[in-house]
């Protein structure tokens, strides 16, 4: 089954007691039982729900995994992998890497004795330098954000099973639609759901797709045990967002590609980000592991000034200043001071990251609109 089938098809089932086309909102916490043990497969909707269900199994058809576990974010899903650690084990990151990711692998399991290290994976001998007999987890998030620099993930996969050690891709920016990181040697891949698969940022969700069994029944432990799991209208949100994945992500990626061209070429723009370019400096790579760009872009100003930034971003109308991304709408974002601020600004440079970059996430609408946007918010400045 090609992609565009798999959204609308794969794991969906008209429901048998009904024949509705769409999958139920299986809203219960428990389920009758015939006699005590006897029952239809669920118990009690922590452990499993028929909604849930019918999008795991969608899911894990998405990324060629053998399973899918949902969870009620992004970031608890993340949880639940970074739980099959115990203390002493060690991580190595990606280091432009999304705030929160950065934030529960430092505050949080850190406390606990797992310590993270950080290293530009986008020269994959950072990895192999770092790994040590403690290692146990490599996190790699490609593309970055804000930077959209691109992570070889089959040069990372080949170092990683050298050593023995896992590799968990955080797939959110690319979408399976783009990038299938387990057919290219990946263990795990993270998802918030929140962005292009639910695509309408009306919905907080979260999953990991494994293509090993021993994997999908810890987390699945992990899912009941710590019970971070997602509601069933939640999960109903995110089966009807998938089926439209294909067609949004493939727009988002046109109108991307457009901006990003009208942005290079624009007298107040300093440097535009976007892996689409041939000379950035990962493009052979992306091209490589992605079937496009994405439709993400980051920019920064000739005059890299916080304040004028800010002007930009508060004088765009159909870029609405937000964060998160991945939905049908166009978003604008001020990194340094939104989802980065937590970084040091010493920090921050080493990557790129000025005080004017912007970073767009480009949504489905007409481009020639949100060209427009961009070159009124540009010109008052
Ligand atoms: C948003 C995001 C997350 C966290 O997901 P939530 O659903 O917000 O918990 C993790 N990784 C990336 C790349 C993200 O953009």
């Amino acid at each position: 089954m090609k992609f565009g089938t798999k959204v609308i098809h794969a794991g969906i089932e008209p429901d048998p007691s009904s024949g509705a086309i769409m999958t139920p909102i299986f809203q219960t916490s428990t389920y009758v039982q015939d006699a005590p043990g006897k029952h239809k497969g669920y118990e009690y909707a922590r452990t499993q729900n028929p909604t849930r269900g019918t999008l795991e199994k969608n899911l894990a058809a998405l990324e060629n995994g053998i399973d899918a576990i949902c969870f009620s974010s992004g970031l608890a899903a993340m949880d639940a992998i970074l739980k099959t650690l115990n203390p002493g084990d060690e991580i190595i990151s990606t280091n432009d890497l999304y705030g929160g990711s950065y934030r529960l692998m430092t505050k949080i399991y850190e406390k606990f004795g797992i310590k993270s290290v950080f290293v530009d994976m986008t020269n994959p001998a950072n990895v192999k330098k770092a790994i040590t007999k403690n290692t146990k987890l490599i996190w790699v998030e490609t593309p970055t954000n804000p930077m959209l620099s691109i992570v070889d993930i089959k040069k990372v996969c080949k170092i990683a099973k050298e050593g023995k050690v896992q590799v968990c891709v955080d797939n959110t920016f690319a979408s399976p639609f783009l990038q299938r990181p387990l057919d290219l040697g990946a263990d795990m891949v993270l998802h918030s759901a929140t962005k292009y698969l639910g695509g309408h940022s009306d919905v907080i969700h979260g999953a990991v797709i494994v293509k090993n069994k021993k994997m999908a029944e810890a987390l699945r432990f992990i899912q009941n045990a710590a019970g971070a799991v997602p509601g069933p209208q939640d999960c109903f949100l995110i089966l009807r967002g998938i089926k439209t994945l294909h067609l949004r992500v493939e727009r988002s990626c046109k109108n991307a590609k457009k901006i990003a061209k009208f942005l290079l070429t624009h007298p107040k723009v300093a440097n535009v980000y976007y892996p689409g370019f041939k000379d950035h400096p990962n493009h052979k790579v992306a091209k490589a592991q992605m079937d496009d760009f994405g439709g993400m872009v980051s920019f920064d100003l000739v005059r890299d000034d916080f304040k004028i930034a800010t002007k930009v971003m508060s004088n765009t109308k159909l870029f609405s200043l937000a964060e998160s991304l991945g939905g049908v709408e166009s978003l604008i974002g001020h990194p340094a001071s939104m989802t980065h601020a937590s970084i040091p600004k010493k920090e921050r440079l080493k990557v790129g990251l000025t005080d004017s970059l912007i970073r767009l996430s480009v949504g489905v609408e007409d481009v020639e609109d949100l060209i427009d946007d961009l070159e009124n918010a540009l010109t008052k400045i």
